[in-house]
């Protein structure tokens, strides 16, 4: 066989690679000739999932790897949801190409609350997480809100020495960061950094806190959030009502305050859940599960 053996650091470990001729490292978009830097989106009211399929013929099973050069990350996209197909195929529609422009390895993973319970954005996030890893050794995990979609290519999926928040601004709310310590709506971390924090809390059920949970075991594992920057870490929020049985979180200052006491018994090694089903359409990993319900 032709080629030649290079070391070369991907994700974050050192392996060595038999390059075949002509194959290496894919590069980041700012050197890339498929990057665009930022995007018109569009909202067709017409869009279907058959037409978002047939762009990405090369997507499979929700997966995606460059063909003609070795991806630097790979990358497990994780995505709550419940009753927001709409945003979610925006999503996808989007998403695909600006993930393949971006020359990523990646995995969608949509994480669906089955029954009516109260929604519970983090403990879905864990389960994601934890049925990701299960498929494949994932370098970096996003976790992203489905109404999100990003409006410039060179804003990254991909993960850093440190935990990453790739929304500064929204449309919504004039492009300007909510508040100094948000780390809400789309965020990436390594495996090792997850770990570091034991994952989200389990015990948000509704509306708000999950994400400010998340920035204090971030900040007392002496971790510091970094952004990029402001004209590119951009997103459209997709117009929503409030959900149903998705209701704003009145424990959730309560809960924030018991953070630091609690976390280490409270996160990935405590979340208890059982998968319904794991179905693969041609552009995500749909994961159906039964997270349980609040205690009280
Ligand atoms: C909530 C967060 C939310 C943020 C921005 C905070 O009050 O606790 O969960 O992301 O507001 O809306």
């Amino acid at each position: 066989m032709g080629g030649r053996w290079h070391s070369v650091t991907v994700g974050f470990h050192q392996h060595k690679f038999l390059f075949e001729d002509g194959l290496c490292l894919c590069p980041w978009p700012k050197q890339n000739a498929h990057a665009h830097g930022a995007l018109k989106l569009t909202f067709e009211d017409s869009l279907t999932l058959k037409e978002v399929e047939s762009e990405n013929s090369g997507v499979a099973e929700g997966q995606y790897q460059p063909p003609d050069c070795l991806a630097q990350q790979s990358v497990a996209i994780l995505i709550p949801h419940r009753n927001r197909e709409k945003h979610l195929l925006y999503l996808l529609h989007h998403l695909h190409p600006f993930l393949q422009r971006q020359q990523l390895r990646y995995g969608i993973y949509v994480i669906h609350q089955a029954g009516e319970v109260t929604f519970n954005r983090a403990k879905l996030l864990n389960v994601g997480y934890l049925e990701a890893l299960k498929d494949y050794d994932w370098d970096c995990f996003v976790f992203h809100d489905v109404d999100l979609v990003p409006e410039n290519d060179y804003n990254l999926y991909k993960c850093d020495q440190q935990p990453k928040h790739l929304v500064v601004g929204r449309n919504a709310t004039g492009y300007k960061l909510r508040y100094k310590g948000y780390f809400g709506g789309v965020t990436a971390m390594t495996k090792d950094q997850f770990h570091k924090v034991n994952g989200f809390s389990n015990t948000y059920w509704g509306w708000g806190g999950e994400d400010d949970d998340l920035r204090i075991r971030v900040e007392l594992q002496k971790m510091k959030i970094i952004r990029p920057p402001p004209l590119i870490a951009r997103y459209t929020m997709v117009f929503h009502k409030r959900d149903s049985g998705n209701e704003i979180n009145k424990d959730r200052m309560l809960l924030l305050g018991r953070t630091p006491q609690v976390w280490r018994t409270d996160g990935l090694n405590t979340c208890s859940y059982s998968t319904l089903s794991v179905e693969r359409p041609p552009l995500y990993i749909n994961v159906t599960v039964d997270i349980g319900k609040p205690l009280h």
